[in-house]
Parts: structure tokens; C-alpha cells; sequence
């Protein structure tokens, strides 16, 4: 057969340029050695998913670590996965956990195009250079066709692909080809496997370590009917050409790294290392599934965004999640910032990273525990304006307030830090009873109202913002004693049933009564906070 005739019936010279122009244009880069080459390769579906954050900053890591470059592709092949404005959501949503790339999609860069769409020329030159090695075809099977192949493969329990006998197109005469393509039959265009699933191969996965991969001999789709490439021949062709030099992807790829290693020789094309990363899983009850999008909201990255996690805390729980030495080094280091840990590749996990969002939380707690109150404002700040509700944003009308409140609920100063604050949306909602607009008391007490009233009320004749804490405590403690509560603990202690109860009783009726809150910081501090009209207000509120 004519191949070099049949490469430019499917493919005429003028859709594609000489294969050294692609070489040239797009050269080896000049970086140091040892420097790696990453990427993350998204599809435009809109959804980013916590794996998405996962695989990016491994990579992000690993490049900027070791003085490489890390970039953006996006693999847009699948129209009907396209949502618009997916770009800047993938940017946007990596950016907030300090995910920035060197170039890509929507930035400079001299490799690109970096939207797989804009790269047909590319695609098309290589595919017909392999038809003129005789390494691909065109198949001309219908849907009808190739539904009948895979009914033979599961009746006959064999493996489903197009393969072997199955691959009926594999070995079309020149006449049939010519006649298929005369009478317009649409057609895709396959590679021409020369693997042997007999063979196994010995590979070094940088995640996995050694594995068996076995020869490909699948006759896989390269280009589309449409002339789109698929994920596996664009793969080949783009990490080659963006001289990727280590692909970390997700280890769903794992199975399908046969074909790329094919495609890869058969390209002329020297192979990237692979790093294949294991998926994140969660505890569902007594098994471990994998993180998922339709099941659990965490798995999307807008839920942290939302929730308000701090992007420092979560990027510091996902390092722990990745690289297995980590922890141990930021229990040594906790103030220094996390781009100083010396990431490798070779501590990544090789079986499922197990997710806990508690274990999220309480990384959380300590972080956000380092922020100072000025820092903490404007974090929260930033998120009310973008997911607060306008009571939410009001809080922040008045700064020297809100400092107060968060200098008291953070324990600024203090001998320990308070570890209250998770996210913004909860430390929000924790720090409502400072502001009459949100205060909406259950006023849940442990003793009777006739009680309550009588303790409140004393309190409210006699409360003096001028006292300090100690003379306000007196005053607590002249109340508890006129209505039968021990001032005493030791008293108390020895024979509770002489008393009403005692004086950190009457402490959290007043709580509870100012507050609405059974636990609080310092209550005096509170009370100092809101100032005497708010104070007695609160506490005529309480009495009603
Ligand atoms: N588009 C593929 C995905 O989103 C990329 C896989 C890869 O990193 O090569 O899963």
C-alpha cells in the first residue's frame, strides 16, 4: 500500500507544517539540571475537584523545588464536558491555596497554545507521519459495529477493546480504504499497535515505585472522526512538546500508561517519568471509598473557599496527606512557612490518601491560632465580602469593636492562644453574640426562671463598668451569697446540698443572660466589650 499517498488523502500537506518545524518552534528548555518540568492538565468541566489540589501541588512542588517550570494545560477535547468560565475558576480556586503556574492557559508562555483545541495543526502533522510509517489507519467502523464487537468479547469472556481479530479495519486493502473514503464514511484514525499482551515490562513509577506494565496491544483511537485528538494521543504529543519532563497524575491513568509508553516510541518521542497518585479517600462507615464529587461537598475546592478555611490550613493538611515525613517536620519547624520543606517525591503515598476532615479541623485551629488580630480581621473580612451574609459584612463597620472581640476570642496576649477559630463561616457565626443584629439568645439555664431572675437582676443594680475584673468578681460573689450559692469552692465541696449551688452557677446565669451562651471567653472582658448600655440592656432583655 501507498502510505505516503493514503497519509495525504486523510490528511493533506497544507492542514500541517514539516515535522522539524514543531521541533524547532518548540525547543528543549534551557533550565538547570535536575530542574523538572510540570503540569496540571484539567478538563474545562468547572468542577474543582480536592484531587485537583492534590495533583497540583505535588507538582507545583516538585517544579518550583528544583528550579523547574510548572504550567497550565487545558484539555478541552471533550466539548460536551466544556463549561464557560471554567479557566478562571481553575485559576482562581488554585491561587487561593498559593497554586500559582509559571505559564499556561490564559498566561504567557512560549509553548503553548496551552488550550488543547487550538492545537489541531499539531495533532494532525503527527498522525499522518504515523500513517506514513505504516503505526496508524483509518477506521471506518460504525457505532453498529463496534456495539457488535464488544456483545462477541463479553459472550466469548474476552477482553473489550479493538484488538487482534476485532480490529477489523487494521487490515483493509487499498481499494476498501479508498472506496470508504469515496462513498464519505466517516472514520477515525487508530493507532497500529505492535505490543504483545504477552510481554511485561519492569517500570519505574516515581510515586508507586517498581511495577509490571504490560505491552499495550489496543489499536486505540488517536484522532477522532471530528479530527479532535483524544486525551491519550494529545497526552503524548503535548507533554512531549511542553517538554514536560515528569507527569504526577491521578493513578486512574495508571491502567492506560501501557498505550502511552506506546505511543510515545512510536512517536519517536522520548518517555517523561511518571509519578501516579494515589486517590483520596474518606471513612464511610467501615469501609474507605474514594472522595466523591456527587456524595461529598468537601470533594469540591468551593467548599473550603465557602467555609471559609484558610488557604494555609488547608495546604498544610493536604502536605501532610502527601509527603509522609511532613508532619514530623512541622512539629520541629511549626513557624516556618511550609515552601521551606524539602518536598520529594519518593515520601508520597503509593496506596489511598485517607481524607479527615477533624483531623482538617484541628490543622486548622493551630494555624489560624498563629494569626494576630489584624491578620485575623482582614481574613474574615475578606471572606464576609464575598460569602457573608450583609449582617455578617456589617460586622466589620466598626474595626476598633471587632478587634476587641477577636483580641478576647483568640486570646491575644493571654498566656495560650485560644484554638476556637476553624473557618471563617464558623468563627463568624461564633462571634455573633457580640452584635445586637445577630443576637438571638435560646437562654438555656439550668435553673429556675424565678432564680434567674433574682440573680440578674441584683447583678444589673449593682454592675459598674469600672470595676476591674476583681472587684466585679466581689460583686458576683455578694449576689451568689444573698441568695443561698456557696462563694466558697472548698465549701461547697464539702457539703453541696447546704447551698443553692455556687458561684460559677451564678457566673453562667449571667452568661447565658448577656451572651446566650453557656461558654464564653472571660465574661468581664465581655461585658467591657459591649459596654454598660449594651451590658444592662442584655441583661433587662434576659429578665423579660
Ligand atoms: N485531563 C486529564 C484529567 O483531568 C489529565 C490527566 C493528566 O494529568 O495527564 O484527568
Amino acid at each position: 500500500m501507498d502510505l505516503n499517498k493514503l497519509a495525504n488523502a486523510l490528511i493533506p500537506d497544507e492542514n500541517v507544517k514539516p515535522l522539524e518545524y514543531y521541533e524547532e518552534k518548540y525547543p528543549e528548555r534551557d533550565l538547570p539540571k535536575g530542574a523538572q518540568v510540570t503540569r496540571l492538565a484539567p478538563s474545562p468541566t468547572g468542577f474543582m475537584h480536592l484531587g485537583n489540589l492534590f495533583v497540583a501541588l505535588a507538582n507545583e512542588r516538585i517544579a518550583h523545588q528544583s528550579g523547574g517550570t510548572f504550567y497550565l494545560r487545558i484539555e478541552d477535547t471533550d466539548e460536551k464536558r466544556k463549561v464557560e468560565g471554567a479557566v478562571e475558576v481553575i485559576h482562581a480556586s488554585l491561587k487561593y491555596f498559593g497554586v500559582n503556574f509559571d505559564e499556561g492557559a490564559d498566561l504567557c508562555g512560549e509553548y503553548g497554545p496551552y488550550y488543547q483545541r487550538q492545537r489541531a495543526e499539531i495533532y494532525h502533522a503527527y498522525a499522518k507521519e504515523l500513517i506514513k510509517k505504516g503505526l496508524a489507519y483509518p477506521c471506518f467502523c460504525t457505532e453498529e459495529e463496534m456495539e457488535e464487537i464488544r456483545n462477541q468479547q463479553t459472550e466469548n469472556k474476552l477482553l473489550p477493546g479493538y484488538y487482534g481479530e476485532f480490529a477489523k479495519c487494521r487490515n483493509l486493502s487499498e481499494e476498501e480504504i479508498y472506496d470508504n473514503l469515496k462513498a464519505g464514511k466517516p472514520y477515525v484514525i487508530r493507532l497500529k499497535s505492535q505490543g504483545n499482551v504477552e510481554v511485561k515490562h519492569t517500570f519505574r513509577d516515581e510515586v508507586k515505585g517498581e511495577i509490571t506494565v504490560t505491552e499495550n496491544n489496543q489499536d486505540v483511537v488517536i484522532l477522532k472522526s471530528d479530527g479532535i485528538p483524544t486525551y491519550h494521543f494529545a497526552h503524548a504529543i503535548d507533554d512531549h512538546f511542553m517538554r514536560t519532563t515528569l507527569v504526577i497524575r491521578g493513578e486512574e491513568w495508571l491502567s492506560s500508561l501501557p498505550i502511552h509508553i506506546e505511543l510515545f516510541k512510536a512517536l519517536g518521542f522520548r518517555l517523561p517519568k511518571y509519578g501516579h497518585n494515589c486517590s483520596i479517600q474518606k471513612q464511610d462507615g467501615e469501609t474507605r471509598r474514594k472522595l466523591s464529587k456527587r456524595k461529598d461537598p468537601e470533594a469540591s475546592l468551593t467548599f473550603y473557599r465557602e467555609q471559609g478555611y484558610h488557604p494555609t490550613a488547608v495546604r498544610t493538611y493536604m502536605m501532610t496527606l502527601l509527603n509522609s515525613n511532613f508532619e514530623e517536620w512541622l512539629l520541629k519547624f511549626p513557624d516556618k512557612p511550609i515552601e521551606e520543606f524539602k518536598y520529594s517525591i519518593g515520601k508520597m503515598g503509593k496506596s489511598g490518601a485517607l481524607f479527615d476532615i477533624l483531623k482538617l479541623n484541628d490543622v486548622s485551629k493551630t494555624m489560624m491560632a498563629t494569626l494576630n488580630e489584624n491578620e485575623m480581621y482582614d481574613f474574615l473580612k475578606s471572606w464576609a465580602e464575598e460569602f457573608g451574609t450583609e449582617t455578617q459584612k456589617a460586622y466589620f463597620n466598626d474595626k476598633e469593636y471587632m478587634l476587641k472581640v477577636l483580641v478576647l476570642c483568640m486570646g491575644v496576649g493571654g498566656k495560650k492562644r485560644r484554638k476556637d477559630f476553624v473557618c471563617a463561616k464558623q468563627a463568624m457565626e461564633s462571634i455573633a453574640y457580640f452584635f445586637d443584629e445577630s443576637f438571638a439568645p435560646a437562654y438555656e439555664y439550668r435553673f429556675d426562671q424565678e432564680t434567674v431572675k433574682k440573680i440578674l437582676s441584683s447583678f444589673a443594680e449593682i454592675y459598674d463598668e469600672k470595676d476591674d475584673n476583681s472587684a466585679w468578681f466581689d460583686k458576683l460573689k455578694t449576689v451568689a451569697g444573698n441568695y443561698g450559692f456557696a462563694t466558697d469552692m472548698k465549701a461547697y465541696k464539702a457539703d453541696p446540698t447546704a447551698f443553692v449551688g455556687n458561684v460559677s452557677d451564678v457566673a453562667e446565669m449571667l452568661r447565658i443572660g448577656v451572651t446566650g451562651l453557656a461558654n464564653t471567653p472571660d465574661l468581664w472582658t465581655i461585658m467591657q466589650i459591649l459596654g454598660k448600655d449594651r451590658t444592662l440592656k442584655r441583661l433587662e432583655k434576659a429578665l423579660q
